[in-house]
């Protein structure tokens, strides 16, 4: 399958999915994950109207950025977030998804250039607790979203989560409602916040009946990584 016909079809599947769950037309955003894939297969998703892309890892990420430079592409920064990359990364890309300590983030407020835009960013929150470790623990949530609401040059749009894949749709539902709740509740203590970064190519339509916003597809619309 081409990268064009990939993406018709998950396009396809995510308007069905906004429309079984009852959530409105377009409100979910498609998130390109060309790590590991060629320019090549970029420009074949630009060239399918595709210009949101996530990238993991940094040196690799600023490549393509520099070879891509003439196309109005917004980045994104999805993977994990050491302090010797902040820079870059507050200085390249427009979305950081992983944000997980007060440190990174006070940095990446203080090395965000002062003309751009402030870099938008999601807590990335560690839905599964015990047997994974990526991510904030849900009881230390609310002070970092405190934290980072402070800072000028960060733009605190919402929460993302990368849980273990689970065949079991329900399962994966329920873990990704977790995160929904997490949300809601840092809304209702005064958080204005619009994105829920969650679903991958395995489960991206549980992410959607969960209230995702955002779902972060790579092999479904690349194919396999080398
Ligand atoms: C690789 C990756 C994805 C995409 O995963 P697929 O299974 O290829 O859709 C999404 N989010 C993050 C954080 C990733 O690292």
């Amino acid at each position: 399958m081409s990268v064009a016909n990939n993406i018709a079809r998950i396009r396809n599947d995510l308007q069905a999915a906004e429309k079984k769950y009852r959530r409105l037309p377009n409100s979910v955003i498609l998130l390109a994950i060309s790590k590991l894939q060629s320019l090549s297969q970029i420009k074949s998703a630009i060239d399918a109207g595709q210009m949101k892309f996530g990238e993991n890892y940094l040196q690799e990420a600023l490549k393509k950025i520099e070879a891509l430079k003439k196309y109005a592409i917004e980045w994104h920064f999805v993977g994990t977030i050491q302090a010797n990359k902040t820079r870059a990364i507050a200085e390249n890309f427009s979305w950081a998804h992983c944000v997980c300590r007060g440190k990174i983030a006070e940095r990446l407020n203080s090395q965000r250039p002062a003309h751009l835009p402030p870099l938008n960013v999601c807590i990335q929150v560690n839905s599964e607790s015990e047997t994974h470790k990526s991510g904030i623990e849900f009881d230390e949530l609310e002070a970092l979203a405190f934290k980072i609401k402070k800072y000028d040059r960060l733009h605190l749009r919402g929460l993302m989560a990368i849980p273990e894949f689970r065949s079991d749709f329900f399962e994966q539902q329920r873990i990704f409602e977790k995160v929904a709740k997490a949300q809601r509740r840092l809304v209702s203590q005064g958080f204005s916040l619009d994105t829920l970064s969650m679903g991958m190519t395995q489960d991206f339509v549980a992410a959607i009946a969960a209230g995702s916003t955002m779902v972060r597809i790579g092999e479904g619309i690349f194919g396999k990584r080398k």
